[in-house]
């Protein structure tokens, strides 16, 4: 009988990272300081960031040793199971095999812990006391809560406010792993001040609490922030995810044909297709496909320009090269909260624009019907943002069944919905909206990229 799940041994979590950058045909460019439009230097991020980090970021070593203290931590839910989806390949009636990453199994629910907990053993390690964040529908927040908590550091988060309206309970578990949540824009920043007092009633965006999160710490002496996404470091932390995956596709003797993922700002599927992108770029696999999945209503990779823009709205962080929809851009009101960034990794960008990843964009109702096929065959609830990649699986098994193609598809199962059931509500009572972003809209916030 054919095995539903491979699983791996705890003595088998990976003892390294993999850094992708030592595999780059040509170096990532640099991120720019915005007065100079000089590259920014260690100096720079040094207060906001703890130095191994910014080690990390700008590291071209291949492999990244997980120090032991994370790798404890890690042992209480990786490794992750590997799927092979059988019941939904029987009810799709497709030739293809179909396996995918489960990172449902962390405590948060999703793959974010696995930078989390880095993160904040690295702060605590250089003597920081409290960590700052934002988080959008809470997903990243409920991770560092987790994270901090276990090293015993202070935690406090920016929450977007719609999100803090509307999503009270990942604000509860943020606070019952110990966190301070506030909700964004706030009084307690420059930057949310100067917004609330221009427009008092904004629902907030990821953007803006970025920049009072970012505030916080550079003001306070005592104090670091974390990003939950786009980063070097981040993407790195994550390839624990991918190499995995690698060991279990080894044990079912399979490699992968095709990689799906949904991507916010680029850090799980990164994390559990760079291991392999790596394989593609030394020249062992160059047929492997590997499509990042997107919202329509957010199409940074599809629809965005690759140029240098600021990570936030205060234009506070430094420049970064990436497929970015302005750093103005506001999403519509789509219930994928962590798809919702303007732009996305620059690893992940630049192998985008070199050809070597690809990118789809789908709409939310055709995500969810994926996810609710994927629900009953497979039992699993995967949160909206996982249910874009969900959809290409589907619809790459689909044209499998038509040619009779015996593929491998792989796509990276980033978290569980437990928390958006509203937003599964939503699309069963026929209330979803989908969402085009204008494109005379992406011009205007394109029009205000700084020049470079
Ligand atoms: C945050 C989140 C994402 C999007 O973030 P990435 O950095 O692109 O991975 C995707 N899936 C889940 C479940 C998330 O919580």
């Amino acid at each position: 009988m054919e095995e539903t799940k491979i699983l791996l041994d705890e003595n088998e979590i990976p003892k390294k990272w993999y850094n992708i950058q030592a595999d780059l045909p040509t170096p990532l460019d640099p991120y720019l300081n915005p007065a100079t439009k000089e590259p920014v230097g260690p100096e720079d991020l040094a207060p906001i960031f703890p130095m191994e980090l910014i080690k990390q970021e700008v590291s071209t070593e291949r492999w990244i040793p997980i120090p032991d203290e994370v790798r404890d931590i890690y042992r209480l839910w990786r490794p992750t199971p590997l799927y092979r989806a059988l019941r939904l390949e029987k009810a799709l009636k497709t030739p293809a095999k179909i396996y995918y990453k489960w990172e449902g199994v962390s405590p948060p629910g999703s793959h974010k812990p696995n930078t989390a907990v880095a993160q904040a053993y690295y702060n605590m390690k250089e003597g920081v006391e409290r960590i700052t964040t934002e988080t959008g529908a809470g997903q990243w927040g409920s991770a560092l809560a987790f994270g901090t908590c276990l090293f015993d550091l202070d935690c406090t988060i920016y929450m977007v406010r719609i999100s803090y309206e509307q999503k009270p309970y990942r604000r509860v578990l943020m606070e019952t792993w110990g966190a301070e949540v506030f909700p964004s824009p706030s009084q307690r920043t420059n930057a949310g001040r100067k917004i609330l007092e221009k427009d008092p009633e904004t629902t907030g965006s990821l953007g803006i609490a970025i920049s009072e999160a970012v505030e916080d710490a550079a003001t306070h002496d005592d104090t670091k922030y974390s990003l939950g996404s786009v980063l070097n470091h981040v993407l790195l932390h994550q390839t624990v995810v991918g190499l995995e995956v690698k060991k279990q596709f080894e044990i079912a003797e399979e490699y992968p044909d095709v990689m799906f993922g949904c991507v916010g700002g680029g850090s799980n599927f990164s994390g559990a297709c760079f291991p392999f992108v790596g394989d593609k770029l030394r020249g062992e696999r160059p047929d492997l496909q590997v499509i990042s999945c997107e919202p329509t209503a957010c199409p940074t990779l599809t629809k965005g320009l690759y140029k240098y823009d600021f990570g936030d709205t205060a234009m506070l962080t430094p420049l970064l090269l990436m497929y970015t929809l302005g750093h103005d851009f506001v999403p519509a009101p789509i219930h994928a909260g962590g798809l919702r960034y303007h732009g996305d990794a620059p690893l992940l960008c630049k192998l985008t624009n070199e050809g070597v990843m690809g990118a789809v964009a789908y709409h939310q109702n055709e995500v969810f019907e994926a996810a609710l096929t994927f629900a009953r065959a497979e039992g699993i609830v995967v949160a909206p943002e996982t249910a874009h990649c969900v959809k290409a699986t589907i619809d790459e098994a689909r044209r499998c069944k038509e040619t009779g193609e015996e593929k491998t598809i792989f796509f990276a199962n980033s978290g569980h919905g437990h928390f958006d059931l509203a937003a599964y509500d939503a699309y069963l009572a026929g209330k979803l909206v989908d969402y085009e972003y204008p494109a005379e809209l992406i011009k205007r916030a394109l029009a205000n990229l700084p020049k470079v």
